[in-house]
């Protein structure tokens, strides 16, 4: 299912019988947030919401109901009235606020305090110190912007909210006097079938690559069909049927400036990591491995390091018959992140953090490798890089 421009959702009057609702938009942002700071990397997930309008006495946020209230698709009808958003959509407005923070830290020590001629005393005393905490980089991941409508109404002359019956602050020609949208939101249908053979692809709902098991290939979803695309399989010990589950990766090759990442041994000169320089890793390729899967910021950073670090490399193209979860962190979405990967995985963070903003980092070459995991308990394996992660984080990166 795909929107030309984005969703468009609306909350419901708390009177479902409620005439005349006046349907105000706010912007919707969600999605993975990384932060590189002096004091190392925050990761979290954000989900706000803005006035999408000029600010006039209405609340400027939805504060929790985005997530706490059910979001129906927005359909213009009768009696009802959805405000044109006036003000576009801005990024920066969900951006971290300062650059620099500074913080008075103050730690406890003890002082030698002279008493007398030849007496001394210990005593308590506190220490300040000022500790900067200065933001070098910061990354959306997965972001999504959408149109939440929330519905106003208008008695005697004061502009009630919808949800809580309260009185707003806002004048009744705010919302009265305000353009209407009378365009047709159209939603499209892009059909999942394989364009070779005709049979049902493998897709979740918001899948960017779906595979045909029929006649073993992968397709591309772009806004109006379904184009060829490459993969791998990684040669693994795991046996052949016996892997429970695939998970997609990202192999990109990059160019980057002020570092060169051509070969394995660049990339362990350039991060210090302790490993023992091996000559033959002069000539091995280097690739950032990304998950090409939604999970949680946290595992997402981890899985990415630990198979960046592994560097597989044995692959072929064969389609495995095992399951393989959706393909839903597209390749330039999962690329926003590589330079915060890089950065956490540099031990030389206080030289290479400040260079950060200057550094600009592309992608040579791209490919999207399935990697076999067994099924224990609770947690996905993979044995041949001794990795393990918790379905637990699968599931919850779904609902990003
Ligand atoms: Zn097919």
């Amino acid at each position: 299912m795909q929107a030309p421009d984005h969703f468009r959702y609306c909350i419901l009057p708390h009177d479902p019988f409620l005439e005349d609702v006046f349907y105000v938009p706010y912007w919707r942002f969600r999605g993975m947030h990384f932060l590189c700071k002096t004091s190392g990397i925050d990761n979290g997930l954000v989900d706000k919401t803005f006035l999408a309008i000029e600010n006039s006495g209405l609340p400027s946020s939805l504060g929790l109901r985005a997530q706490s209230l059910k979001l129906k698709f927005a359909r213009p009808g009768d009696k009802t009235h959805f405000l044109k958003p006036t003000r576009p959509f801005d990024p920066s407005l969900a951006a971290a606020r300062n650059t620099v923070e500074y913080e008075l830290v103050r730690s406890p020590e003890t002082r030698i305090l002279r008493i007398s001629e030849d007496d001394y005393d210990i005593v308590p005393d506190v220490r300040l110190e000022i500790k900067e905490e200065r933001i070098y980089h910061e990354t959306f991941l997965a972001d999504t912007v959408s149109l939440i409508y929330a519905p106003f109404y208008v008695r005697s002359e004061k502009v009630y909210d919808g949800v809580t019956n309260d009185i707003t602050g806002a004048l009744p020609g705010a919302v009265l006097d305000a353009d209407t949208v009378n365009d047709d939101w159209h939603v499209s249908f892009l059909p999942t079938l394989c364009p070779n053979c005709g049979w049902d692809t493998i897709s979740g709902r918001d899948s960017c690559i779906v595979f045909c098991t029929k006649c073993a290939r992968a397709w591309r979803v772009t806004e109006r069909a379904l184009v060829p695309a490459e993969f791998a399989r990684m040669i693994s010990k795991v046996p052949e049927g016996s892997s429970d589950l695939y998970l997609p990766f990202w192999r990109i090759s990059v160019s980057m400036t002020s570092v060169k990442l051509d070969s394995y041994a660049d990339f362990i000169r350039f991060t210090n990591i302790p490993r023992v320089l091996q000559p033959a890793w002069e000539n091995r390729p280097f690739y950032l491995w990304f998950p090409a899967f939604k999970t949680a910021p946290s595992p997402f950073l981890r899985i990415a390091k630990q198979f960046t670090i592994a560097n597989p490399e044995e692959m072929d193209d064969v389609l495995p018959h095992a399951s393989v979860v959706p393909v839903n962190m597209p390749l330039d979405d999962a690329f926003d992140s590589a330079k915060t990967i890089i950065a956490d995985l540099t031990l030389r963070k206080k030289t290479f953090f400040p260079t950060l903003q200057d550094i600009t980092i592309e992608i040579r070459e791209s490919f999207l490798v399935l990697v076999p995991f067994t099924d224990s308990n609770n947690e996905l394996i993979q044995p041949d890089m001794n990795f393990s992660l918790f379905k637990n984080s699968i599931r919850l990166g779904q609902n990003i």
